[in-house]
Formats: C-alpha cells, structure tokens, sequence
C-alpha cells in the first residue's frame, strides 16, 4: 500500500505551518478539523486547497469523520468560487504519492475552477483491456476488500 516518504513532523511540514499561522495564507474557510485556502501557484484564479488541520500524509492515513468534513464543505466552496470567478465547472483533484504528483505530504484536495477551452487538464488516452484482463483485475482487488 501507498505511504508517502515525508515529513511527518508538523514543523517540518508547510500545511501544518499553515495551520499554525507560521506561514500566512488567503483563507477561505476554517472550522476546527479544516481549512481551505487559496493555492499560491494556482492552475487558474480561485484554485483551492482543502486540507485537515490534522496531519496526514495520504488519505489511507486520514480519518474518515474527516475525510467526510472536507466532502461536506467541497460544494459550498466551490459554489462561492465559481461564482467569484466566472468559472462554469471545477475539478476536485487529490494528488497520492509521487508518480500521481504529491509534492506536500499532507493529504490535500483541489478545487480547480473550469472555463471552457482553458485547456487546463486534458483527457488522457483511453485504453484498453485485453480479453478476461478486466474481470481478474476486479477479482484482486476485491480479495483484498472482502
Ligand atoms: P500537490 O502537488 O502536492 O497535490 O499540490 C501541492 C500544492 O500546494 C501545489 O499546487 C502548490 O502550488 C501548493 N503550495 C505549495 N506551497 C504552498 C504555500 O506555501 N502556500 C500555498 N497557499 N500553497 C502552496
Ligand atoms: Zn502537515
């Protein structure tokens, strides 16, 4: 299973100083298990991240109570985003591990605004299962989830 190699001390990590205040960022929302503020290399205006004030490096290390605050929040924010922006969509995009882009081993989710043909995420080429291939790799994963 995924375990991010990285800080797992909260001064070693940007996003726990963030939520101490050592590190100032444009806040947009806050409670006591969350907080979402603005990203500061943003894909296009009013890109967020929502992120749990506890550190946690990855998602399989983040409890679900709170995994279920940030859910919760995501259409609220986006709804106020969108309408700020002009923007007609979003992606909600979470980074896990190296290969799939995590640079910050605290597990964060993003809010992208959308414009059409902003050519900001592509889809990528779809592929294909070769016969039988689709049915044993559904068959091992759920030998591992039962
Ligand atoms: P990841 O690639 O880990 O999914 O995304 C990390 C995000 O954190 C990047 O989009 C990056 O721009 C953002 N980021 C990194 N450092 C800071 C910071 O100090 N403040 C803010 N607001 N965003 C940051
Ligand atoms: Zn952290």
């Amino acid at each position: 299973m995924f375990r991010a190699k990285g800080p797992k001390m909260t001064e070693e990590c940007i996003f726990c100083q963030i939520v101490s205040g050592n590190i100032p960022c444009a806040k947009l929302f806050e409670d006591d298990q969350i907080l979402a503020f603005l990203d500061i290399n943003p894909w296009s205006e009013g890109h967020t991240l929502v992120i749990p004030k506890l550190h946690c490096c990855c998602l399989e290390e983040c409890p679900a109570s709170l995994l279920g605050e940030i859910a919760q929040q995501i259409p609220a924010l986006a709804k106020a985003i969108l309408n700020v922006t002009q923007a007609d969509g979003y992606n909600v995009l979470n980074n896990t591990g190296r290969s799939a882009g995590q640079l910050i081993d605290h597990v964060h989710f993003h809010i992208i605004p959308r414009k059409p043909g902003d050519g900001i995420i592509r889809h990528a080429p779809q592929g294909q299962y070769p016969p039988g291939r689709i049915d044993e790799i559904a068959d091992e994963i759920c030998g591992l989830l039962r």
